[in-house]
């Protein structure tokens, strides 16, 4: 087998906005472990917690209660500093916008998190190049992205994501702005980068997706769970 490790768990945790007197707890009580070489799938209705579990996964969001643990060490007490470091090592993110700056090239997009990690720019073009090369997007390295379709753009986010070499990628509803041609691509090339051991993490509302999955879980009202209870609540 293909040594599948834990490289991320949720242990307790919770997540509780107060608004004014209104109280939501987006994330009940939530126990998970995420492992490497597996296409974890989160699916959930719109407003039951998805992007919140997955912001607290990527260390953006503090937990109100419980413990994050990244690769073993326990982040719930880092300080803003220490998570932005662990965000920059461990974690690519991929959103449904996209989120590309909109002025630069899809190298150059490629190129950020190399900059933030301060490699020199001989080396950061190769990688950034050769990562590109590896989502099947390079001959657009030069393009804009708005001249750039909504998969090719996706393309480029998750070369974005990967050229850190991050063990974790977060993918929040990556499909969701995409033509169902180009949400096969796009979970395709994520299901191949957990064969070669990432742990991928997709929340999605889109039922469809279930058949790229290793395994999935589905959430609701905040609580995760094995089970689909409604179906109705995903049309
Ligand atoms: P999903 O991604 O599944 O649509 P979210 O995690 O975004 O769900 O939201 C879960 C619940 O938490 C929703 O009721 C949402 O309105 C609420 N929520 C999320 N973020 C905030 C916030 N920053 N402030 C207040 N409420 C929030
Ligand atoms: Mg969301």
């Amino acid at each position: 087998m293909n040594n599948k490790k834990i490289v991320a768990s949720l242990k307790d945790v919770s997540k509780v906005y107060k608004t004014g007197d209104t109280t939501i707890i987006a994330l009940d009580n939530t126990t998970v472990d995420i492992y490497s070489h597996e296409l974890t799938l989160i699916m959930g209705p719109s407003g039951s917690g998805k992007t919140t579990l997955l912001s607290i996964l990527g260390s953006v969001v503090y937990p109100s209660s419980g413990e994050v643990l990244i690769n073993n060490e326990n982040i719930s007490a880092y300080s803003e500093n220490k998570l932005a470091a662990i965000r920059l090592q461990k974690i690519g993110f991929v959103f449904q916008q996209f989120n590309l700056l909109q002025p630069l090239t899809a190298l150059e997009n490629v190129l950020q998190p190399l900059i933030l990690s301060k490699m020199d720019r001989v080396n950061a073009s190769k990688l950034a190049k050769s990562t590109l090369e590896k989502v099947n997007i390079a001959d657009k390295m030069h393009t804009l992205p708005r001249k750039l379709s909504g998969g090719q753009k996706q393309r480029v986010a998750i070369a974005r994501a990967l050229v850190t070499d991050p063990p974790i990628l977060l993918c929040d509803e990556p499909t969701a702005s995409l033509d169902s041609k180009s949400a096969s691509f796009v979970m395709e090339e994520l299901r191949l980068l957990a064969n070669e051991g990432k742990a991928v993490v997709v929340v999605t509302h889109d039922l469809r997706l279930r058949k790229y999955a290793d395994r999935i879980m589905y959430v609701e009202e905040g609580k995760l769970s094995d089970n689909l209870k409604n179906e109705e609540d995903y049309k």
